[in-house]
C-alpha cells in the first residue's frame, strides 16, 4: 500500500471515480461490485475491511466518522474535491489494482502470450488482473488519465 493511500469503498454512484482511483494506486472497492448497495451493507463493508467510505449521500456520510462526502456529479469535479481533501492523485508507477474489478494485478512475463487487444509483453510492460484476467499497460489511455490528473 503506497503511503497516504487508505483502502476505500465507494458508493453505488461513484463507479467511474473508482476506476480513476484504482489507476492512482488505491485499493478502491465499489459498492455494486461487492453487492453492497444498501446503506447498512456498505457501512458493514467499510467496517469489516477497514475501508474509508466515499459517498455522495449526506446522511450516509454522517454515519461514519472518516467518511468523505462528495457533492459534485462529474468525475473531474469529484477528483478536485478529493484533491482538496488531501488525497494523493497521481498515477502509480505501475498498475496495482484492476480498473475493472479492483483485484491486484501482476506483471506478465515477457514470453507469455497476451490477448489480441494487448501489446507484446516482450516490447511493452503488461500486467494482468489475477481475478478477471483483464490486461493493462501504460498506453494512450494511461497518458490521457495522467494529463487529466495533472490538469486538476
Ligand atoms: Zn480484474
Amino acid at each position: 500500500m503506497p503511503e497516504g493511500r487508505d483502502p476505500l469503498v465507494l458508493d453505488s454512484m461513484l463507479g467511474k471515480l473508482a476506476t480513476y482511483l484504482r489507476m492512482c494506486g488505491y485499493d478502491a472497492a465499489y459498492a455494486l461490485d461487492r453487492g453492497a448497495e444498501a446503506d447498512d451493507d456498505l457501512l458493514a463493508l467499510a467496517e469489516t475491511e477497514g475501508r474509508r467510505l466515499l459517498t455522495r449521500d449526506r446522511s450516509l456520510a454522517g454515519r461514519r466518522e472518516d467518511a468523505v462526502l462528495l457533492t459534485e456529479r462529474e468525475v473531474p469535479d469529484q477528483l478536485r474535491e478529493l484533491s482538496a481533501a488531501g488525497f494523493a492523485l497521481e498515477l502509480s508507477d505501475e498498475p496495482r489494482y484492476c480498473g475493472t474489478c479492483n483485484a491486484p494485478v501482476e506483471p506478465v512475463d515477457r514470453t507469455e502470450p497476451t490477448p489480441e487487444y494487448a501489446p507484446d509483453p516482450a516490447e511493452t510492460a503488461v500486467w494482468r488482473c489475477r481475478d478477471c484476467g483483464q490486461h493493462f499497460w501504460k498506453g494512450s489511455h494511461w497518458d490521457d488519465v495522467a494529463a487529466r490528473l495533472a490538469a486538476l
